[in-house]
């Protein structure tokens, strides 16, 4: 039994008897059992009976009998809009008139570290772009026009206060550009060209990190890389005045869903280079220079 059909169970049925009745049950058994659940129970609140439907969905997808991403969609859609947009409509209502989020956000494309979803950011909270490996390129509007847009506008037109870069565990992404051979050649059209935005943080692990195995050289590079997009921030003219202003501060954090834990860490600016010297970075190896003069002071490590 797998442990979305368990948890299925344990969401369902209340009583003990119930759930060890149905854990012996095939799945077709325990699909036709919860629409005939649904089918007695009239009664049960809409969303409720949403949720009986997107677990029978998806335990028939599970089981390779047909996912129908059109129901998926709208059940997410009809649950999402019951138990959230019309309980809080305080919120909704708010959210009409504009957006003041306190966050940029960086996290990585891959389908288990949505941001909104592990560290419970609510609709308005933070202003996200995703992509893989969770890159921020150096300022280039001729390659990276995307990415600036979307810092330009939280930044300016925003104001974020914070800009928070997550990596992550198991970063397919990172495992791509530590895979990169040593003369540079990729295979992809797009995938490694992109994912070497991250180079000085491969071959910084490469140069420090030579007694760790491949994955652990990965591990270390999801973090180095957060770093090295941290820096790559301060190429961008209205970052920098930001931060100098103190409007704005920058966090690096990393996320294990391996062990649960979330790392978080600041850029520390402890040398406080003065405004003129910030002025001073540009693109390339220039900023990387500044870059490496700055350290990052730890904020937060969660085992839990
Ligand atoms: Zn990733």
């Amino acid at each position: 039994m797998s442990g979305k059909f368990r948890k299925c169970m344990i969401l369902c049925c209340k009583d003990s008897h119930v759930k060890e009745e149905m854990a012996n049950e095939t799945y077709e058994e325990a699909i036709a059992g919860l629409k005939k659940l649904l089918s007695e129970k009239g009664g049960l609140e809409v969303a409720a009976a949403a949720k009986i439907r997107q677990l029978t969905a998806e335990l028939e997808g599970g089981a390779e009998k047909g996912f129908d991403p059109v129901e998926r969609i709208r059940t997410g859609f009809e649950i999402f809009k019951k138990e959230k947009y019309e309980k809080d409509s305080e919120l909704y209502e708010k959210l009409k008139t504009g957006q003041s989020p306190k966050f940029l956000v960086f996290a990585c494309s891959d389908s288990r570290v949505c941001p909104s979803h592990i560290l419970n950011f609510q609709p308005g909270e933070a202003f996200v772009v995703r992509n893989i490996a969770n890159m921020v390129p150096p300022f280039d509007p001729s390659k990276y026009s995307g990415v600036g847009a979307a810092i330009e506008y939280a930044v300016v037109h925003l104001k974020v206060e914070n800009i928070l870069i997550i990596g992550h565990s198991c970063c397919g992404g990172i495992k791509g550009l530590m895979s990169i051979p040593d003369d540079g050649t990729t295979q992809s059209d797009f995938i490694e060209d992109w994912v070497k935005i991250g180079k000085a943080a491969k071959a910084k692990v490469q140069a420090e990190c030579g007694d760790l195995d491949f994955n652990g050289k990965c591990t270390q590079l999801e973090k180095e890389a957060v770093n090295v997009s941290l820096g790559n921030l301060l190429t961008y003219q209205f970052v920098r005045e930001a931060v100098v202003n103190k409007t704005l501060s920058l966090k690096g954090g990393h996320y294990d869903f391996v062990k649960g834990s979330f790392k978080l860490w600041s850029l520390d600016f402890s040398l406080s280079p003065s405004s003129s010297t910030l002025e001073e970075i540009g693109e390339g190896s220039k900023g990387r220079q500044i870059f490496d003069n700055y350290s990052f002071a730890l904020l937060l490590q969660n085992h839990n």
